[in-house]
């Protein structure tokens, strides 16, 4: 009986097994990964979760991941791989696979031990603590994350300074035209934006800059982003760069796949291989290697999709917004705070945006990839 052992038990992980057994893989199925808890979602952690709005709780009940037929492995990290003998090393023991997929992840990048990250629901729950009895709160890294720390603080009632090493904030496919309205929407939320700065150290007093300045804190959360969970796989003799290197179907090797922000798919615009941080790409991802693994049906492109909500702004963005891009109103008043733009170059669109405007954007997001033949 086939046995396909997924290690990673976070959403692309879980997908895989999900969609594997929606497809009517009927062959045994092993999940194994590092973290001690069942699957939960992430993007709740720097929303809801800090904010004190909900509780992280997981994907799936307890029912329905027994219903699954699944063998779970919690609180276990492979530590190597054989790909000779198609062997897992998991410490002392090894476990044997007939296809593995991938799905470790990243790991946030963490250059000042002095700062705190933000990654699994133990650093949310005590950043949560930390923001609750705190009055001023240094981010270091204006990106998406680090923005909605910054609305979250706030809400909380902290002092917010945002620390920006370029020219201001860069909210990921949103590129940076469009980011420029995130700053506005920061500063006008009283969030201080500190831009072209160079953090040269962190310590208890806040924020050290290249300038000579330090950043009055007494919490410091550094958001500059993640590398892939990749050093288990360091010597076994498959293509690392920025990620898993795979194909556009995501295959890194025979019998193996790899699915999720540890992923780096080779785009088929450019031949290029790429990792996605978004949400709905790992499940595009694993439900497309599930597909794979169970049919052998071939994968249709995947398209960068990601929300955000910061001071009660829903952003929604498909694709990604190149700066010389022409910008469109398909709904909405970009003069206001309700629109939907599209962005196209040379006469494609590439990209669409929601703000405030969700029903509008998924209409205008479904028609596109219906015409495009994508994944929805
Ligand atoms: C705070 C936060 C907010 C976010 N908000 C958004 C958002 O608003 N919109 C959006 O689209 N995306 C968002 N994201 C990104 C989204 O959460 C990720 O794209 C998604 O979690 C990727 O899932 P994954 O399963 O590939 O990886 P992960 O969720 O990182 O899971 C990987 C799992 O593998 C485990 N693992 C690692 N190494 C090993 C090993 N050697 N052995 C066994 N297990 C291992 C890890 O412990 C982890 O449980 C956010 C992420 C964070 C951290």
């Amino acid at each position: 009986m086939t046995h396909v052992l997924i290690v990673g038990a976070s959403l692309a992980g879980l997908t895989t097994a999900e969609s594997l057994r929606a497809q009517g893989f009927d062959g045994r199925i092993t999940l194994l990964g590092a973290e001690r808890h069942s699957p939960y979602s992430r993007p709740v952690l720097s929303k809801q979760v800090l904010s004190g709005e909900w509780e992280a709780a997981p994907i799936r009940g307890r029912a329905e991941l027994t219903g699954l037929g699944v063998t779970f492995r919690f609180g276990r990290r492979a530590t190597g791989l054989d790909l000779r003998r198609r062997e897992v090393v998991v410490g002392h023991e090894r476990l044997a696979y007939d296809e593995l997929v991938i799905a470790t992840g990243a790991v946030a990048r963490h250059p000042f031990p002095a700062s705190q990250t933000l990654r699994t629901i133990e650093d949310a729950h005590r950043l949560r603590g930390r923001i609750a009895r705190a009055d001023r709160i240094a981010i270091i890294g204006a990106g998406v994350l680090g923005s909605e720390v910054a609305s979250a603080a706030r809400a909380a009632g902290c002092a917010v300074t945002l620390i920006a090493r370029g020219e201001g904030v860069s909210v990921g496919t949103l590129g940076l035209r469009l980011s420029a309205r995130v700053a506005g929407l920061l500063r006008e939320n009283g969030v201080e934006l500190r831009t072209r700065a160079r953090v040269v150290g962190v310590d208890a007093s806040g924020v050290h800059l290249a300038d000579g300045a330090t950043v009055d804190a007494s919490v410091v959360v550094s958001a500059v982003g993640c590398t892939p969970a990749v050093g288990w796989l360091r010597g076994s003799g498959l293509e690392i760069a920025d990620g898993v290197v795979c194909d556009a179907n995501g295959r890194a090797a025979d019998g193996i796949h790899a699915v999720g922000d540890v992923a780096a798919w080779t785009d088929p615009a450019d031949g290029r291989p790429r990792r996605v941080e978004h949400q709905q790409t790992a499940i595009l991802q694993a439900q497309a290697v599930a597909r794979a693994v169970a049919t052998g049906a071939a994968c249709p492109p995947i398209e960068p999709f990601f929300w955000t909500t910061l001071f009660g702004t829903r952003i929604l963005v498909h694709g990604t917004v190149h700066p010389d891009a022409e910008l469109q109103v398909i709904a909405g008043d970009d003069d206001g705070d309700r629109f939907v733009l599209a962005a196209r170059r040379e006469g494609r669109v590439e990209a669409l945006v929601g703000w405030n405007m969700a029903r509008e954007f998924r209409m205008a997001r479904a028609d596109l990839l219906r015409a495009e033949g994508s994944l929805v």
